[in-house]
């Protein structure tokens, strides 16, 4: 089966890889890709929000089915465009895709479903703003309702600097104010075809540049799947509580959700909360999942695109996986781009593996293109083992500025607001 991927980061690498293992291999497209996909698939020089082109090509090439990794193409209605074209496709329509790209609607869609969460005010303005941060006790979480790329969230004990920053957020658009949840954070996966789901093992992301979590919010830092630190007697619960009664929503609202629905859970003292909802793979989570994903991915995802997912299931490596993200100078800020890379000159063992992100091929020579610039996987049959055959891979990454934490796999504890 020929696939196409959409996009052009490390978790677009970890899935058209996936694809190209597949038993049903008979070729994997990239639109755009990266140097790393380069290697195995074919880059289509596309960019992800040309619906036109990637039809094009669709039709072009024979392609049986299309992945969208990521969020914007997902918001702007790419899969809709897709399917109503009868193109097998992996992702939600504009209407599913607006539990992520609009915090305002997917707290609506909480509270409306009675899946816990956060309490929370939608504020459209100053004199909402005002009454609202009257009614939440310091820390808070302000939140712009839109896309953010993880960076349009405060979480703070400063009441001024909540007002400041939800009055800049406020010029474009609704803004959510909520109450600050202690505890620690999940991230879980559902595959859905509409009617059935399959759930992926809990995995965790260390969100902030510093070791510690210190320091500013990132896209993501590194990842860990399964998360040692988890109680697993959870899972019931999270699954009657949370994970059923989002799905039945989704049903009860009318919308054909398939593809990936990723809930951020914050376990709290009074259980499992919804933080939010994304509807693709977290990035850099699924590099940290996918490696250990056994089913063959051209089985699984055409039963997700086509509603068969009853006739699938998710067969998971019993293995720990962590996922270290190799970053630029300067990230999350201001970084260089057109960076000089040289990789190490191994082959990659099975437990060891290499994804780039918005990398090129420049007159011969490998450069960078983004900020988070590798993920680097490593697998083991413990905690320690993963790590090391991690960190010994990104310590060979080497272009100029390159950092990354040292602490990926760590326990992250509950953290308070500044
Ligand atoms: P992401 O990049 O993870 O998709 P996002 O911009 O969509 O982020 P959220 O996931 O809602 O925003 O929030 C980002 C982070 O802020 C959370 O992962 C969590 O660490 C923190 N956070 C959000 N809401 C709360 C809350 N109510 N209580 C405590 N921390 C919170």
């Amino acid at each position: 089966m020929k696939v196409l991927v959409v996009g052009s980061g490390a978790r677009e690498h970890a899935i058209a890889w996936k694809f190209h293992t597949s038993t049903r291999n008979n070729g994997v497209f990239c639109a755009p890709g990266n140097a790393g996909t380069g290697e195995f698939a074919v880059n289509l020089d596309i960019d992800v929000s040309d619906t036109r082109a990637i039809l094009s090509a669709v039709n072009e090439y024979g392609i049986k089915l299309v992945f969208i990794g990521p969020e914007v193409p997902l918001s702007r209605g790419l899969a809709d465009e897709l399917r109503k074209n009868s193109i097998p496709t992996v992702g939600p329509g504009a209407d599913g895709a607006k539990l992520e790209s609009s915090k305002a609607y997917s707290k609506e869609f909480m509270l409306r479903h009675q899946i816990p969460t956060a309490k929370a005010r939608i504020v459209k303005n100053s004199g909402e703003l005002e009454a609202a941060l009257k009614d939440f006790q310091l820390p808070l979480v302000v939140k712009k309702s839109g896309l953010a790329a993880g960076k349009g969230v405060l979480e703070t004990s400063d009441l001024v600097r909540a007002r400041e920053f939800a009055e800049s957020q406020l010029k474009d658009g609704e803004v959510v104010i909520e109450e600050f949840l202690k505890g620690y954070e999940i991230s879980i996966f559902a595959l859905s075809d509409g009617k059935n789901y399959l759930l992926c093992p809990p995995a965790a992301d260390y969100k902030k540049a510093g070791d510690g979590n210190q320091g500013p919010n990132t896209g993501g830092m590194g990842a860990v799947c399964p998360v040692p630190w988890f109680d697993a007697s959870l899972m019931p619960e999270i699954e009657e509580t949370i994970i059923r009664p989002s799905f039945q929503g989704l049903r009860n609202d009318g919308i054909d959700f398939r593809g990936i629905l990723y809930f951020g859970l914050m376990i709290t003292a009074e259980g499992p909360k919804v933080l939010e909802y994304n509807v693709r793979f977290g990035d850099p989570e699924a590099q940290a999942v996918i490696p250990l994903m056994e089913t063959d991915f051209a089985n699984l995802f055409e039963a997700v695109a086509n509603q068969t997912l009853e006739t699938q299931q998710l067969s998971i490596s019993p293995l720990q996986s962590i996922c270290v993200v190799v970053a630029a100078d300067g990230y999350p800020d201001e970084y260089r781009k057109n960076l000089k890379v040289e990789l190490p000159d191994i082959r990659l063992e099975k437990r060891q593996h290499l994804f780039h992100a918005s990398t090129m091929e420049r007159d011969g020579e490998l450069v960078t293109g983004g900020g988070r610039c590798f993920s680097v996987v490593g697998k083991g049959t413990e905690l320690l083992k993963a790590r090391n055959r991690c960190y010994e891979l990104a310590s060979q990454v080497k272009f100029p500025g390159a950092w990354y934490r040292k602490d990926i796999g760590n326990r992250i504890f509950g953290e308070d607001a500044d």
